[in-house]
């Protein structure tokens, strides 16, 4: 499931108008409401000895991003390109197992690795 990916766009519309530069730097579920998305407009700062790193500007907006607004996004995904929105089309998904720490790559359970948006019932989209 490309969560992160359909929050980051929900999360750029919200905070719209942005400046160039701005990409996410942190996100996080909180709870049962959403993801949180945090992001600024890093730079590259030298750290001391050969580290370095990156600061943002200021304080990193974040935005709430709602599961409903990421399904949203997704179904206008799908609409917009008839790829699967859970897979963004690669056909793949990457699993997590709980004791290992190497990420497995699978067929997508959406799209069962078609990369093609399933049919979906609009009739049903209003039901909840
Ligand atoms: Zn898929």
């Amino acid at each position: 499931m490309s969560l992160i990916t359909h929050a980051e766009i929900v999360a750029r519309r919200k905070l719209a108008p942005l400046p160039p530069g701005w990409i996410v730097s942190a996100w996080k579920p909180s709870g049962r409401d959403g993801i949180l998305v945090c992001g600024g407009v890093p730079r590259a700062v030298p750290l001391w000895g050969s580290l370095s790193g990156k600061l943002f500007e200021g304080e990193p907006q974040s935005v709430l991003v709602s599961y409903e607004d990421i399904r949203a996004e997704s179904r206008r995904f799908e609409a917009a390109t008839g790829k699967c929105g859970d897979c963004l089309g690669s056909g793949r998904a990457t699993t997590q197992e709980r004791r290992g720490r190497t990420p497995r790559q699978c067929a997508c359970p959406r799209c069962a690795g078609t990369r093609c948006a399933p049919v979906t019932h609009p009739e049903q989209a209003h039901a909840g």
